[in-house]
């Protein structure tokens, strides 16, 4: 299926000039760009981007105090909604901090291809090879010690729903493009390589 999935270069992303090693991987894996912007995020961008249910506090917590546990470390916090709600504060205020370039890639399985190219939410535990494990190495140690969410360059549609939902906040119908790419035929069209 071809799937449409949002990309943001987060603040410490842009900040640390990575913008075109970033997008320079989703052009090369063969995905094609239908909308890209800079934009200083709102309050109200951010809220809408991350929304608190208790679904999104769960799994955040949970990740987290697997990886700890993982290690042998005690997770030091027992409430998934308040863990939730601490990090969700704190990645509102992270991403209206500083401008983010916003983008929409489309490609057959785009949501997961890229997922799997963003790799692990925590850059340290993230493989080599995805933009986390290779352009950053933050931590749920380091970034729970200073109270601060983790720098891990890039948010991701999680899936096709969620992907859907974060298109429509951060473009109108008009700002994604429809237009011919090699692809469309190298990649996708099954009579391309057919003797004429
Ligand atoms: N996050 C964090 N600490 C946590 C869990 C999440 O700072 O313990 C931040 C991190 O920036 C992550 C974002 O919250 O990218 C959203 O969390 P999610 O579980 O959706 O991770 P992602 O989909 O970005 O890998
Ligand atoms: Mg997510």
């Amino acid at each position: 299926m071809i799937e449409k999935s949002l990309v943001l270069i987060k603040p410490d992303g842009v900040q640390r000039g990575l913008i075109s090693e970033i997008i320079g991987r989703f052009e090369r894996v063969g995905l094609k760009l239908v909308a890209i912007k800079m934009v200083h995020p709102t309050h109200d961008d951010v809220e809408k981007h991350y929304t608190l249910t208790d679904e999104w506090m769960l799994g955040v917590y949970t990740k987290a105090k697997a990886k700890y546990e993982s290690v042998g470390e005690k997770f030091p916090f027992t409430d998934h909604q308040a863990y939730g709600k601490s990090i969700k504060e704190g990645l509102v205020n992270f991403l209206k901090s500083s401008p983010v370039v916003a983008m929409v890639w489309e490609g057959e399985t785009a949501v997961s291809l890229i997922r799997k190219m963003v790799g692990n939410t925590e850059p340290a535990s993230a493989t080599p090879g995805t933009i986390r494990g290779d352009l950053s190495h933050d931590s749920y140690a380091l970034s729970n010690t200073q109270n601060r969410p983790i720098r891990n360059l890039v948010h991701a549609s999680g899936n096709v729903k969620e992907a859907e939902h974060e298109i429509g906040i951060w473009f109108t119908d008009t700002e994604l493009y429809k237009y011919e790419h090699v692809n469309d035929r190298v990649q996708y069209d099954p009579d391309w390589f057919l003797s004429k």
